[in-house]
């Protein structure tokens, strides 16, 4: 690894991405097949019976992170270890994400290429403070999630397959993305709006073209990966924005259909591996609003990843299920920053409130004024050389000694 690379919260903390070690000729991991008695998938389940994954369709294709699971009444099960669900698929099934099915054994994916959003933004909507400041990314996604949040700002495409609706798509080659990236100016591309890990043989594809391209990859993340999938993109995942829903099992299984201690221990296996994280917690009132337990996350974070990476408390509006809840008052959002704050951490963030603006960078160091912000741009940049003017403390964060992010 580059010695210039440093993790967060050391005295020294990176202002480079992690470097990539990137093997052109490495062997793509297989996907693997669940066993049938007799080797072979008894009539009516042979892939063919159960839609063609053929040129026609391009986006239904193998997909990785299958294993056979031993079921003696449903031979030739599989399990999908992509997400924490660990979703256990009898022929013919779809997992929990609605976009993972078992076919003739072999765990596919439904949605390869099949963009439903493709948009440049910058980077700051995603959000990225510390990543490439001021810098385009270019947005995709697929239908789909993991999760199925109460309040999804993005159910009509991330819960497409439970509210019966199919959203506009397009069909994508992962190189087509990267040269629309380019075109677009875009310094990275972001996995984005629903949980890329659902669509990840297209990401690693995208990954490893951009990679190629010199575009840095970003993943907009609930954190639900497996170790397993977080092994496969850790050479191509240079930051990834987690959203800690709450710090508790509780929320994530009423609210979320999911459990928090995959997320916590995904937050902390990317941040070891040099992954720049930043995390995001949406302050709903009644159901995550306590600042004693915000204090507390506040504390976990400091202790955990170290008191300098980024936290970003976002105004919940209503949407979804949650249309009767009232927005986040302004002053429960500056209560949390407070707390936020006196807990230990360096970078706290308010997002989603103009009235409550708070997204000016200070330095950890001496809290002198490094990054002004408006409307999702930069509008004022003193660092030098990734360090504070004033007491050259490095601000952690990637290509922050960079000017080229900033236009
Ligand atoms: S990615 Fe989809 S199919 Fe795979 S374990 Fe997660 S929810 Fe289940």
């Amino acid at each position: 690894m580059d010695d210039k690379v440093r993790r967060p919260g050391t005295p020294e903390t990176f202002t480079l991405a992690p470097a990539v070690e990137l093997d052109a000729d490495a062997a793509a991991p297989l996907p693997i097949r669940a066993h049938f008695p007799g080797d072979e998938p008894p009539a009516g389940l042979r892939i063919d019976d159960l839609g063609p994954g053929d040129e026609s369709q391009p986006q239904i294709r193998r997909a990785l992170l299958g294993e056979p699971f031993d079921d003696p009444l449903a031979p030739g099960s599989l399990r999908c270890n992509a997400c924490a669900h660990r979703c256990v698929l009898r022929p013919g099934r779809v997992g929990i994400c609605g976009v993972r099915q078992n076919r003739g054994g072999w765990l596919y994916t439904l949605v390869y290429g099949q963009l439903v959003a493709a948009r440049a933004e910058p980077v700051e909507k995603k959000p990225f403070y510390h990543f490439m400041p001021g810098s385009t990314a270019y947005s995709i996604a697929t239908q789909g999630c993991n999760m199925h949040c109460a309040y999804c700002q993005n159910w009509h495409i991330s819960q497409a397959h439970r509210e019966g609706s199919v959203p506009e798509s397009r069909f994508v080659e992962p190189a087509s993305v990267v040269g629309e990236a380019v075109a677009a100016g875009a310094r990275s591309i972001a996995y984005t709006y629903v949980e890329p890990t659902i669509f990840l043989e297209f990401a690693l594809d995208t990954m490893v073209k951009a990679t190629k391209a010199g575009l840095r990859n970003v993943f907009v993340t609930n954190g639900y990966e497996t170790p397993e999938a977080v092994e496969l993109l850790t050479p191509y995942l240079d930051a990834a924005n987690i959203d800690l829903k709450a710090a508790n099992d509780d929320f994530y299984r009423r609210i979320c259909g999911a459990r928090w201690e995959p997320v916590r221990d995904t937050i902390m296996d990317m941040h070891r591996r040099g992954i720049w994280v930043e995390l995001t917690t949406l302050i709903i009132p009644g159901l995550n609003d306590d600042l004693t337990e915000l204090r507390s996350t506040a504390e976990w974070i400091a202790s955990a990843l170290g008191p300098e990476v980024p936290w970003h408390l976002s105004r919940f509006h209503a949407a979804y299920k949650l249309g009767n809840v009232a927005s986040t008052p302004a002053a429960t959002l500056v209560a949390a920053a407070a707390a936020a704050r006196e807990a230990g951490l360096k970078h706290v963030y308010v997002g989603n409130a103009p009235d409550v603006v708070v997204a000016d960078t200070h330095c950890a160091g001496c809290g002198e004024l490094l990054i002004a912000r408006t409307d999702f741009g930069v509008a004022m940049w003193r660092l030098v050389d990734g360090r504070c003017p004033r007491c050259s403390h490095v601000l952690a964060g990637v290509g922050l000694d960079d000017s080229r992010g900033r236009h």
